[in-house]
């Protein structure tokens, strides 16, 4: 094999790989990571097929290569050019997600002498001065020479010369950023002292650091005696101890205070799930399975067991859970029924702790690698099973280039792999139960609680018709029925949390009469309101409309915008209930890394009464204190000009429910709407998932929706919104010939339309909404122009 074709690390390759031919004596594997010429550049590139013959007839060497191992396994590059074929992504972007973290470098280029016996008499002044700037026989960098002499000058000088045989050239990696972990150690020093001669906390210290002889983590001494810095200090001035800086293994979990834990004896449901899984894991059948069970129902032990078992067969396995879950606890959960045999990765680690984790989990150290949406590509060998908790939750699809989903990349890895995929959820994404529905994936069913006490009720849920709150003349955001049960809550010392959905907050238009929204003709979206000229638009199909004076159902001049921001619940909270003690969590509350675990923390220590929040409350809280949650609009994620609106809502109000009655004293949840009939309010409210998806099937069916077509979003963004509308129009046409050329029938484009979020950081967004089948290879043949990008299988059309 003298050829490799390489992917390349530039954008100017999108999704093109490069042949290259294989220097006589270099050894050169698929998976390799390769220095490669790339126009005037050197880059870095993975080599992804071995050939007998070129793809071109003109092909470079590769220079060198990078890593004496292959870093990338075949399954991984096959899963990569599906990455790519599928969401239409450049190779190296996908190839890039399989690399070890701070993998992408540059090539520096640097210049020495060709040979040492230069008659300088017969250069020009231009190439002398480079001769002079290489010192000695070394060399130079390039870009030292291209500061003084200009880049132009500098390549075309060099090129010459190396032509000539005055100069070559070498290159070299630039520095990895990961620097080792380094943590203050204290040891004894010189001196001899005893510690009977010493003030007591100095005495402490310096017996401790006696008894282990070897250097002891700072942090460790201090926690163990209870000293400050100023007392090592003074142990340190008397020459009895030193400080010093030392290297360690990162760790992201730390196991000192996690006590093993043991497989809990399985209720029947969760017995039959195991059961299930465990005979494809033993058969090797690389079946999907999806375990429908509400929270509390004891899906993650039967996760644990089920990874568990893949373990005693030999294999590993993956868990991703959503960012947002993966807090300590989870972790510990996992850590304890894995003592050291379990890695975590998310984005919140360092890249040095990425970086570690990286490579130990190549060597086969863990049996479990748990995390967040890239943990799909951890390099996990011998993979058994891949569990997706949550596997409805959206932040499984990347929002940037490869706009991968988790879960349609684990499908597609177990398919190389041989892995079982285990997907959980209380409310599955309607794609998912659909396919659980035709066979495509095996449907479990966990029916019950197994907290507090088995078979343990759901909370109460009451809905409340906020039209009927106006008519009695309560102008309030807390209805009557709200503001009384979070005054007896309160005043039994219970918790309560309040839960508002801000997105698409104040977007929207409403009768305060009769409750009517205005929605577009076509799409049956809500309009969205325009400050600019007082319009409502449709952000699917571009439908734009004056705002109309009085109510299109019930002629009374109640229209208006609805919504409020967290901050301002926070202000009538305090106002209605002043003698509540309140918390507010929110992204903008959020800052650092642990603030999260902060304000959960005060709240589980009851330092608040009443827990205001947006989305993250939603998600595994779990606090046995709460006996109240009030979801103060329902309407705001209802009311999302997306097709997908209905089932977010019940996602949300099922999962805020959930947050309810965790403890002994039960629980009830209270839902404020405008739209008390709508089927998604109705069935999270009897916690009936079957009849919400029936409902949410049929209109899906009829509108030509997901699962029954596929979508892709397509958006031009641009500083001018003209230029931005203009190229969109002229994008559908093209793609409306396009079809017409190839032939390609039922194809719809929806748009062109200002997308939701209209302008993102300066910029003016378009969009179009292509829905039919195959668009990957509808789309695949066309170069899109720079600043188009398309988003395959998009989870949300308002972004
Ligand atoms: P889910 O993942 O469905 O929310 P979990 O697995 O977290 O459910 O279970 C909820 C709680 O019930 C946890 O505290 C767990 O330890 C406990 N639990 C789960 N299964 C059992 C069981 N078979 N026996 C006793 N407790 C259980
Ligand atoms: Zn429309």
């Amino acid at each position: 094999m003298n050829y490799a074709e390489v992917s390349v690390n530039s954008p100017a390759a999108r999704r093109r790989s490069f042949s290259y031919t294989v220097p006589e004596g270099m050894d050169v594997r698929v998976g390799q990571a390769v220095l490669v010429p790339f126009g005037e550049k050197v880059l870095q590139g993975v080599v992804i097929e071995l050939n007998a013959i070129p793809a071109v007839e003109d092909t470079k060497e590769i220079i060198d290569v990078i890593t004496p191992e292959p870093l990338v396994s075949l399954q991984h590059l096959a899963l990569a050019r599906w990455i790519s074929d599928y969401y239409l992504s450049p190779i190296f972007d996908a190839v890039a997600l399989m690399l070890p973290p701070g993998f992408e470098r540059k090539a520096v280029t640097f210049v020495n002498l060709a040979r040492p016996d230069v008659d300088l008499a017969l250069l020009s002044e231009d190439q002398r001065k480079i001769l002079e700037m290489i010192p000695g026989q070394d060399r130079v960098e390039l870009k030292k020479l291209e500061k003084t002499l200009g880049k132009k000058k500098t390549s075309s000088l060099v090129s010459s010369m190396v032509r000539q045989n005055l100069l070559a050239r070498t290159y070299e990696l630039a520095p990895v950023r990961i620097k080792p972990k380094k943590e203050l150690y204290i040891t004894l020093a010189g001196n001899v002292g005893r510690a009977s001669e010493l003030p007591a906390k100095q005495a402490a210290l310096f017996r401790l650091l006696t008894e282990r002889k070897v250097p002891v983590a700072w942090s460790e001494a201090r926690r163990q005696t209870g000293t400050t810095k100023s007392v090592a200090d003074a142990l340190v001035r008397r020459g009895l101890a030193v400080f010093q800086e030392m290297e360690v293994r990162r760790e992201p979990i730390s196991y000192i205070n996690i006590q093993a834990s043991f497989p809990l004896a399985f209720t029947p449901a969760q017995q039959d799930a195991f059961n299930i899984v465990s005979s494809a894991l033993h058969s090797a059948k690389p079946d999907v399975f999806l375990m429908r069970g509400v929270t509390g129902s004891g899906k993650t032990e039967v996760y644990l067991q089920a990874l568990a078992e893949a373990v005693k067969l030999g294999k590993k396995g993956i868990c991703l859970v959503p960012e947002i879950a993966l807090t300590p606890q989870t972790i510990e959960r996992f850590a304890a029924r894995f003592p050291h045999r379990v890695a975590v990765l998310h984005s919140r680690l360092s890249l040095g702790e990425q970086y570690d984790e990286w490579h130990r989990i190549r060597r086969g150290e863990f049996d479990v690698v748990i995390g967040s949406r890239s943990a799909i590509f951890a390099p996990q060998p011998d993979l058994g099973l891949i569990v997706i908790d949550e596997e409805h939750e959206w932040t499984y699809k990347q929002d940037n280039s490869p706009y991968y989903h988790a879960r349609a990349v684990a499908l597609k890895l177990a398919g190389l792999t041989g892995a079982v995929v285990l997907l959980g959820s209380a409310t599955p994404d309607i794609d998912s139960f659909y396919k659980a529905q035709n066979g495509e994936y095996k449907l479990i069913t966990l029916p019950e609680r197994v907290v507090p006490t088995a078979g343990a009720p759901l909370p109460r849920v009451e809905i409340v018709d906020m039209r009927e709150e106006l008519k009695a003349g309560n102008l309030s955001i807390f209805s009557r029925s709200l503001s009384h049960a979070i005054n007896g809550a309160v005043a039994a010392g219970e918790q309560v949390i309040l839960f508002l959905n801000r997105r698409g907050a104040a977007t929207f238009i409403q009768c305060r009469s009769c409750g009517f929204v205005l929605r577009c003709r076509r799409c049956e979206v809500p309009l969205s309101q325009h400050i600019v000229g007082n319009v409502l638009i449709c952000h699917q199909c571009g439908y734009k409309t004056p705002v109309p004076q009085v109510c299109p159902n019930c002629s009374r001049p109640r229209l208006k915008f609805l919504g409020a921001g967290t901050q301002k619940l926070e202000q009538e909270t305090r106002y209605a209930f002043p003698r509540a003690r309140q918390l507010r969590w929110d992204s903008d509350v959020i800052t650092s890394k642990t603030s999260h675990e902060v304000v959960l923390k005060q709240f589980r220590d009851r330092q608040a009464d009443i827990l205001i929040g947006t989305q993250m409350v939603a998600k595994g809280l779990d606090i046995p204190a709460v006996t109240l949650v009030g979801v103060v609009s329902a309407d705001t994620s209802l009311n999302l000009p997306d097709f997908r609106a209905g089932e977010r809502t019940f996602q949300l109000l099922s999962q805020v429910a959930g947050r309810a009655g965790r403890g002994p004293s039960g629980g009830r949840v209270i839902i404020q709407t405008f739209s008390p009939d709508h089927y998604a309010i109705q069935a999270a409210a009897r916690h009936d998932y079957v009849s919400f998806y029936e409902q949410e099937i049929a209109f899906r069916r009829q509108l030509h929706n997901p699962p029954f077509t596929q979508l892709a979003r397509v958006v031009y963004t641009h500083t001018n919104e003209a230029v931005c509308q203009r190229e969109a129009e002229e994008m559908k046409q093209r793609l409306l010939a396009e079809m017409a050329a190839r032939g390609i029938g039922g194809v719809d484009i929806v748009g062109p339309a200002p997308a939701f979020i209209r302008r993102l950081r300066g910029r003016f967004r378009w969009q179009l909404v292509l829905r039919g089948t195959n668009l990957s290879a509808f789309l695949s043949p066309l170069a899109l122009p720079h600043g188009w990008t398309v988003d395959i299988d998009p989870v949300s059309l308002v972004q």
